[in-house]
């Protein structure tokens, strides 16, 4: 107890698991914590005077329970035995050998292998929230990526999104009560657990010598992150947790790499959620998402790197066009697709393996599947043999099959080992001279020990005289109670059982005492053996990891190539120019998941004539859809892939920003229309005449006066200021008069058609504005009854016929109209002084006024207009 106190005093936020035995056990409260959240049934240590709740459970079943602390955010210290039990004299030597946080998992069975485990760090923004440029740093220690990046304060939570760690390292508060929350936290993905360290060591000073000492460098200049501010505080404070939780095995990080956002199409946070890019909106499902569509791949590694693709799509041309060239080149070569996957499913998941490995963890499992994944990799080349684009060849050149790895996995270990390590059958015959000879010696004497029973037999003229083994006696011969007077007389007792009798012989023992020691050394020799060839393999860690990479882009390629070629997608063509032209586009994910067909449009944004198209109609037209395919069909192209439309030209766009649908907000605690406007500022404020601009609904949350408004002021900026492509969705058809006085607009509207007294939505995109709603049409479609809908006819037609002077109220001018009304000259909308005011406002006469009552006058008319203005 006094040992286990001195590991728990040095973990004391951390549930520590003792190892006795084949056991993990824990004491006191966590104990306690464990039987509750595991299911464990408490027991008592030391009943007596000074009894100690304890909980346990076999080590072989560790990693199971191990998630399951983890899942409710515990913090596991693993306390091991770090010497033979057999050699200790007195206590055996304990140690921490390793802590386990959400962000420090390496574990197979317990992470997801198709996405990334990123534990992130965030330094600077000193002076309180919102100030300064942060610092980010992430790492997924079961694949050895660390990556670091400076953010502006506006940007943090973007980036926080994008990368999305499962856990986060915020420096300690130094104020000691009232510290006002890190502005990270806000932003954090939900589950994602909080680790508060030190402030020290997210000073850059102190994280640059942290960082150039782990990787032997005197700058971090190889790595082109030398420049780096605050990134590299915040690099180094989740390389500093590193070495505390994994006690030095590090090998595996060999790298940092700058995360340059300018060389990325940049999308907010909104955007990410609202195109549903890789998790839905309800549900955080991966079907259903562009991820969903698009991940035919083979391979995790391959998994993860289209993941993350999909969220840093490119921004140059040439970068694009390389890809492309590649996707096409595989879209035109069946064979090769074929073939390629064929080699790629067999391959396992190289990066974590060699993670597993560096830091000795790997079992022999482990290593044959590395080397089974190695002898793919010939194969793959063979496939490229006549690739002609240069990705594909310089794939090809990048992939190396390690040999020196496969070759010695290959003569070392057998082709199917046990899970476990400790009982042998690991090594190959033939491999190790000394650990043959010991085989020899166990099978030579077993084979003795057979023949020395069929001898006994006959000697002895006892027919049913056996030899047995169990792990109290050793070898023993037994001979039952029905021949006992035939035993002879050198054969001394050793058991009585119910009916036989249990003896040895000192030959007997000579010859078990051979094999039992010859077998244990063959064991702990295999062991031997086995930790050398896994730490000579670690030796090439790097190369397998730059292997793992090329697989994986492989991968990724092939998997676009594939989407491609199976849903008859085209090559975008991509320009410098601010076009965007896509002939008979489709939404990527509803084409696919629909049962109906799914109605191709187009778009024609040239950039200079047309850059703001206003998309008005009904609801449930297909306003929505056609916007964020269009974002969805950018997105694509600048990710290399191929779109499914007939023909497009994209002009490269530095973001895209979405603001879609306001109904799904109201969970996160601020009024709809607060977040609404905000992400409207954060558009204005940041958008350029390269972006691309999704709107949809905006000003919905609001009175229809106030929301126009801002719908029109809004899209009279972006044309006049900003210049960025938009299209905006609404159902103020008020907004289509914009194209009457803006250059740059153009109205389209959603084709419906009138038939039998029945609507149909043709889902087709056609020139043009629409002022029609068929809301009274939706809502029988819903269900809304019979009585309901009737009724709401009748007052429709009451209240168009009470609309038609040019100036009348606009509240009758929103949804529910059913039949075109007689258009306006001009909007009414911005003189919205009621006939009322306007009326007092004549009747005054000036001339006689005094001051003061000219103020009094004023303050009626004022508060009369604040009272009922809304
Ligand atoms: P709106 O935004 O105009 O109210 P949505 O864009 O949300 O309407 O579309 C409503 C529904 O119409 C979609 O859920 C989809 O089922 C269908 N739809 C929309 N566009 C198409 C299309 N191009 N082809 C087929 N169905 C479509
Ligand atoms: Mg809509």
């Amino acid at each position: 107890m006094r040992q286990y106190m001195a590991f728990k005093t040095k973990h004391p936020d951390a549930l520590l698991l003792f190892r006795m035995g084949d056991f993990y056990e824990m004491f006191f409260d966590d104990a306690k914590l464990a039987a509750r959240v595991l299911g464990l049934a408490p027991t008592t240590r030391d009943k007596g005077t000074n009894p100690v709740p304890m909980a346990g459970f076999p080590h072989h079943a560790a990693e199971g329970y191990i998630k399951r602390l983890i899942d409710v955010g515990v913090r596991v210290a693993v306390c091991d035995q770090v010497q033979d039990a057999r050699e200790a004299k007195g206590l055996v030597e304990r140690d921490v050998t390793r802590i386990i946080t959400a962000g420090t998992l390496t574990e197979d069975d317990i992470l997801d292998e198709r996405a990334n485990n990123f534990l992130a760090a965030v330094a600077g923004g000193v002076g309180g929230p919102g100030a300064g440029a942060f610092g980010l740093a992430w790492v997924d220690l079961s694949t050895g990526k660390f990556e670091a990046e400076d953010v502006p304060a506006e940007a943090l939570g973007d980036s926080l999104r994008r990368v999305a760690p499962v856990e986060c390292l915020l420096p300690e508060a130094d104020g000691a009560d009232g510290a006002e929350e890190h502005p990270a936290v806000g932003f954090l993905p939900e589950g994602c657990a909080v680790s508060r360290r030190p402030a020290w060591e997210f000073g850059r000073g102190d994280a640059h010598r942290r960082l150039t000492g782990h990787f032997g460098t005197a700058t971090l200049d190889g790595f082109g992150c030398e420049g780096l501010g605050p990134a590299i505080g915040a690099a180094g404070a989740v390389l500093a947790y590193l070495e505390e939780t994994q006690k030095g095995r590090l090998g595996h990080i060999r790298r940092i790499e700058p995360f340059t956002a300018g060389r990325y199409l940049a999308l907010d946070r909104t955007t990410l959620r609202s195109l549903e890019l890789v998790e839905t909106m309800r549900g955080a499902e991966r079907r259903g998402t562009l991820l969903g569509v698009l991940d035919h791949t083979q391979t995790p590694p391959g998994a993860r790197l289209l993941r993350r693709w999909i969220l840093t799509p490119l921004r140059e041309v040439g970068a694009i066009e390389e890809r492309l060239d590649a996707a096409e080149e595989l879209v035109g070569g069946r064979h090769l697709r074929e073939g390629l996957a064929e080699r790629l499913r067999r391959i396992y998941d190289i990066e974590r393996l060699t993670t597993r490995i560096a830091c000795a963890r790997a079992s022999a499992r482990d290593l044959v599947a590395l080397r089974t994944s190695l002898d793919q990799v010939p194969e793959l080349q063979g496939e490229l043999r006549e690739v002609r684009c240069a990705l594909l060849a310089g794939l090809k050149g990048r992939l190396d099959s390690v040999p020196e790895a496969a070759g010695l996995i290959a003569s070392a270990i057998r082709a199917d080992p046990p899970a476990v390590l400790a009982e042998g059958g690991i090594i190959r015959d033939g491999f190790r001279p000394e650990l043959d000879e010991l085989r020899k010696t166990a099978r030579d004497g077993k084979s003795w020990i057979a023949s020395f029973e069929a001898e006994e037999v006959q000697r002895a003229g006892i027919p049913s005289l056996k030899v047995g083994f169990n792990r109290v006696f050793g070898y023993y011969i037994e001979v039952t109670n029905t021949h006992r007077d035939k035993v002879p007389e050198h054969y001394i007792r050793k058991q009585t059982l119910k009916n036989a009798e249990r003896y040895i012989t000192p030959e007997l023992k000579e010859w078990e005492s051979r094999v039992l020691s010859a077998g244990e050394r063959a064991n702990e020799l295999e062991l031997e053996i086995f930790h050398e060839v896994r730490e000579q393999v670690a030796g090439h860690a790097a190369r397998l990891q730059a292997t793992a990479q090329a697989v994986a882009e492989l991968d990724v390629l092939l998997s676009l190539a594939t989407v491609a070629a199976e849903g008859g997608y085209v090559r975008p063509r991509i320009t410098e120019a601010a076009q965007l032209i896509i002939e008979d586009g489709r939404h990527p994910v509803l084409d696919e998941v629909m049962d109906e067909p799914f109605v191709p449009n187009s778009v024609a944004m040239d950039g200079r004539e047309v850059k703001l198209l206003v998309v008005t109609g009904p609801n449930m037209a297909g306003k929505s859809v056609y916007i964020r395919q269009t974002a969805l069909l950018v997105l694509m192209a600048q990710m290399g892939s191929f779109i499914p439309a007939k023909a497009a030209t994209v002009g490269i766009v530095d973001r895209i920003f979405t603001r879609v649908g306001s109904s799904d907000e109201q969970a996160r605690g601020q009024s709809t229309f607060m977040v609404e406007m905000v992400e409207v500022a954060n558009i204005l404020n940041c958008a350029t005449d390269r972006s691309l601009i999704i709107l949809d609904e905006v000003g919905r949350g609001t009175s229809t006066f106030d929301g126009v408004s801002i719908a029109w002021a809004t899209a009279e900026h972006i044309h006049e200021r900003i210049g960025a492509r938009t299209l905006f969705a609404t159902h103020y058809h008020e907004l289509a008069q914009l194209a009457e006085t803006l250059g740059g607009v153009r109205n389209l509207n959603v084709a419906v058609r009138e038939w039998q007294g029945e609507v149909i939505f043709l889902h087709r995109i056609v020139p043009g504005h629409t002022d029609q709603s068929y809301g009274i049409h939706v809502a029988k479609l819903a269900g809304v009854p019979r009585e309901v809908v009737q009724r709401a006819s009748g007052i429709l037609a009451h209240l168009e016929e009470h609309a038609v002077r040019p100036d009348a109220g606009a509240e009758s001018q929103g949804k529910g109209q059913a039949k075109p009304r007689p258009k306006q000259v001009q909007m009414s909308l911005f003189q919205p002084l009621d006939a009322e005011v306007r009326e007092e406002f004549l009747k005054l006469d000036v001339d006689a006024l005094t001051p003061i009552e000219a103020l009094q006058r004023l303050v009626e008319i004022k508060r009369k207009l604040e009272g009922g203005g809304k």
